[in-house]
């Protein structure tokens, strides 16, 4: 082990909480020093994915050089973090060093746990098994659909927090287009089979979208988690999770929204509250026992829905407490829990979902946001990455 490496702010995770919360400083007068550790070469505008699974984009647009969205003046160290000793200030990390920091900042993201669904290792990609939810599987949903011939087209979502609630049925809603635009809808049966009791938390937008399934003649399975795979013979196995039973339904086409956790560098570490997350006061973004210690972004204890747009409103006020900290003045800025889903209800139509921890909307234009519409696809396709590129992960937005 060398001696430890000194650091002003530290931050951990260079996704959207990290690189925003960087900039955010980076842009203060007298900035702070700023170091950000983070393996990947890459920055990936996640949003997109639910577009590239639908082929409506390339996904190589989603995927930047990592070292361009590093702030001016901020110093990116690539390796991984491996541990934390929040009692001695200080975080370990994969090359055998030790760095100890005033201030720690964790956004490390969330870990998709394949693993938890038996048989399905290796067979994204194949027999229609397909995913949205990583740059390395995105395409095998286009693929998937565009091999589809007939049966049932099922769509999951885990019994677990998930990024973006959202995104396990706005790809339903975009394949359900794609295959009526082939001329395949007619033989296909589309299922979404969900372990929630509802199609989203959230009445206003609830309402909306269950017209949608209606018209686009969906089933529902709600209450199923899918436990289990049998790539060869295209069957999925679902536990039903009020009577307890398995319920095996066979398969064409199969999107697996992983079950998804806190990264286990966190589980295992004095930051986790009971479920493993990082624990931080929801207001103030600071940890709960560790008052240097601050958190956001899908890695937090934060009981909002795991979005980019939660981060954006999150930033802001992450940065306004850390520096009122610094400067031993008392931390003001609070989030209210806004978090916003754009629920992509087909090629061309979106609704809007704005929402806050009481689950009120909380909208931002002056229309209803719950009607299907256009304009905001557009904003969702178009406007928004610009937003995150050249807005939010330079600090500006
Ligand atoms: P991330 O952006 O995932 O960043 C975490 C970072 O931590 C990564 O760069 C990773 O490399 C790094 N890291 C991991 N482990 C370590 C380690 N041990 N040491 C150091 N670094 C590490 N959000 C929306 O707002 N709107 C949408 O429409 C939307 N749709 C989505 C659709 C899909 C299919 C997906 C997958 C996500 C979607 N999201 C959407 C969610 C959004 O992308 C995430 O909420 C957001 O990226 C989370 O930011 P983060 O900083 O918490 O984590």
């Amino acid at each position: 082990m060398t001696a430890a490496e000194q650091h002003q702010i530290l931050i951990v995770g260079g996704g959207s909480g990290g690189v925003s919360v960087a900039a955010r400083l980076r842009n203060l007068p007298n900035p702070p020093d700023v170091t950000i550790i983070e393996p990947s070469e890459h920055h990936y505008y996640q949003p997109l994915w639910t577009l590239v699974g639908a082929g409506l984009f390339d996904k190589e647009v989603t995927r930047r050089p990592q070292s361009d969205y590093i702030p001016d003046g901020a110093k990116w160290l690539k390796t991984r973090v491996t541990g934390f000793d929040p009692e001695q200030n200080a975080v370990l990390t994969e090359d055998g060093r030790r760095h100890t920091y005033q201030y720690l900042v964790v956004a490390l993201g969330m870990q998709l746990d394949w693993h938890k669904i038996d048989g399905l290792a290796g067979n994204i990609g194949k027999n229609g098994i397909c995913s949205n939810y990583a740059y390395e599987t995105v395409d095998t949903t286009r693929t998937a659909l565009n091999n589809f011939k007939s049966g049932n087209a099922v769509f999951t979502f885990p019994a677990t927090p998930v990024k973006c609630a959202g995104a396990p049925q706005k790809i339903m809603y975009l394949a359900d287009d794609v295959l009526r635009r082939a001329g395949k809808r007619d033989r296909a049966r589309v299922i979404y089979a969900a372990s929630g009791p509802a199609i989203f938390g959230v009445q206003k937008y609830a309402r909306s979208l269950a017209k949608v399934v209606e018209r686009k003649n969906i089933d529902t399975m709600y209450r199923h988690n899918l436990i289990a795979v049998d790539a060869s013979k295209k069957q999925a196995i679902f536990k039903q999770l009020d009577r307890g039973e398995e319920v095996a339904v066979p398969f064409e086409l199969l999107h697996v929204t992983p079950p998804q956790s806190a990264p286990d560098v966190v589980k295992q570490s004095r930051l986790a509250n009971a479920e493993g997350w990082v624990d931080v006061h929801k207001h103030t973004l600071q940890h709960a026992r560790y008052s240097n210690v601050f958190g956001l972004g899908d890695s937090s204890s934060l009981p909002t829905s795991r979005t980019g747009a939660a981060i954006r409103k999150q930033a802001p006020v992450l940065v306004a407490n850390l520096q009122a900290l610094r400067e031993g003045r008392v931390m003001t800025a609070s989030y209210d829990g806004y978090a916003s889903c754009p629920l992509v209800t087909g090629i061309g139509k979106l609704i809007l979902a704005e929402f806050d921890y009481d689950g009120k909307p909380v909208e931002s234009f002056p229309f209803d946001q719950s009607q299907e519409r256009f304009s905001m696809y557009m904003l969702k396709a178009y406007a928004l990455p610009e937003l995150y590129w050249n807005g939010m992960l330079r600090g500006r937005a």
